[in-house]
């Protein structure tokens, strides 16, 4: 079942793919390609997780052998790379390759083909399978550019491993400018979702077994939503070591210990083994120099610990790291009257602003519960009694993540060529 209902792909022959592709391949005779493809699909996984470090060389070189030997006397073909080509939607990215790849997923009622793009790098070298989503929420367009950008670095041409970039996860709710799919659904609460479910469920089905299936690693670019902007920070399963070593090579200061969401992407992730990380900055459709800085280093950070890219930074210093978070809500209906910014320390019970009618005869103050880091904080000062207004964290030293925080985006500029270069073998 799942075979059938799995979207097929269509390779997007735009300009930028032609341009992207380091040497296009033709897909013909689809029947013999299809039987192939399923064989395929077993040699991959054989040699992906020969990627992974496993010893798999002895079958590896008889493979070799005979191929050679079957090659004797026929006119030479560009040299085989011992990397297995990556499959995505049907469709083959050779080592060395970069390819954008359409998963098609429905139909607009218009008619019109919905696909979702996913940019493949697949480096020669072997080496972990790295995924970056954006806008599972369609109108957390930040991590769109953060993307954007991380693609057009010139390091990832010598990348080891693969890197799998998803820019638009929910077309539909991008389209639309909104968080949800159009059934009114909340996609990062669809996960792993299903071939026959909802539109929001089959979105999930179609990502989890085309994108997360095929990767070792993942991180999920999130913004504040509803008029709320968040302070950089990654949240993460930290009592997972290896999601805990992704998390500190991010290099944000400040980690959530965050529990995976029902029905996350993160969740369901991490059902299948994957570490993920999910990384929230910035506010809903709109974009943000510093966040989206924070984001491409972050991800390349995370690509640098896995030994994709190389880096010539420091170490990471150590992150603070929150075990819980609260929501200051608004105590009364009225306009939000505060200077505070995300980022900032607050003590216990501290005034972080004030609720007042627009006449300015009744206020009211907001006042902190523990004390902590402001996160997250509501923009727009129109509130209703028990709106979100500011999102604390709760860490041992609230002071030293105010400096550690400012120090981090007083230095957030673009990625240059010197931090990062060709990883060695
Ligand atoms: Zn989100």
């Amino acid at each position: 079942m799942e075979e059938e209902n799995r979207p097929a792909a269509v390779e997007s022959r735009s300009d930028e793919a032609r341009a992207l592709d380091a040497s296009p391949r033709q897909t013909k005779k689809k029947k013999k390609k299809k039987k192939k493809k399923k064989k395929k699909k077993k040699g991959t996984k054989a040699a992906e997780s020969a990627d992974e470090g496993l010893p798999k060389k002895k079958k590896k070189k008889k493979g070799t052998k005979a191929a050679e030997s079957a090659d004797e006397g026929l006119p030479k073909k560009k040299k085989k790379s011992p990397r297995a080509p990556f499959v995505i939607g049907g469709v083959e990215v050779l080592p060395g390759e970069r390819r954008l790849v359409n998963l098609q997923l429905t139909r607009l009622y218009t008619s019109g083909d919905v696909v979702i793009p996913v940019h493949v790098i697949h480096g020669r070298r072997p080496g972990p399978r790295l995924f970056v989503s954006a806008a599972v929420h369609g109108d957390e367009i930040n991590g769109v550019e953060a993307i954007r950008r991380l693609l057009k670095l010139r390091l990832l041409d010598g990348l080891r491993g693969t890197l799998v970039a998803i820019p638009v996860v929910n077309v539909h709710g991008f389209l639309a400018m909104s968080r949800y799919t159009p059934d009114r659904r909340d996609l990062n609460r669809s996960f792993p979702g299903l071939a026959k479910g909802s539109l929001a469920g089959r979105v999930a089905k179609a990502f989890m077994s085309e994108v997360v299936a095929n990767c070792t690693h993942g991180i999920d670019l999130h913004t504040g939503s509803n008029h709320r902007t968040n302070l950089p920070h990654v949240r993460a399963n930290l009592a997972d070591p290896a999601t805990r070593q992704l998390a500190e090579a991010f290099r944000a200061p400040v980690l959530i210990d965050a529990k995976v969401r029902d029905g996350s992407l993160r969740q369901a992730a991490l059902e299948c083994g994957i570490p993920m990380l999910l990384f929230e900055g910035g506010e809903a459709l709109r974009f943000d120099r510093v966040v989206t800085q924070a984001a491409v280093g972050g991800v390349l950070g995370v690509m640098a610990s896995l030994g994709m890219v190389t880096s010539r930074r420091s170490q990471a210093p150590e992150p603070f790291v929150a075990t819980s978070t609260r929501w200051i809500r608004a105590p009364e209906s009225g306009l939000l009257i505060s200077d505070l910014e995300v980022g900032a320390a607050v003590s216990a019970g501290q005034e972080l602003g004030f609720v007042s009618d627009p006449y300015g005869l009744r206020t009211t103050p907001v006042l902190a519960g523990k004390a902590g880091i402001v996160i997250g904080r509501v923009k727009l000062p129109l509130v209703n009694e028990g709106d979100a207004l500011f999102h604390v964290a709760h860490l041992d030293d609230v002071d030293g993540a105010e400096v550690a925080i400012q120090e981090y985006e007083g230095d957030l500029g673009p990625i240059e060529p010197s931090e990062f270069g060709e990883p060695q073998d």
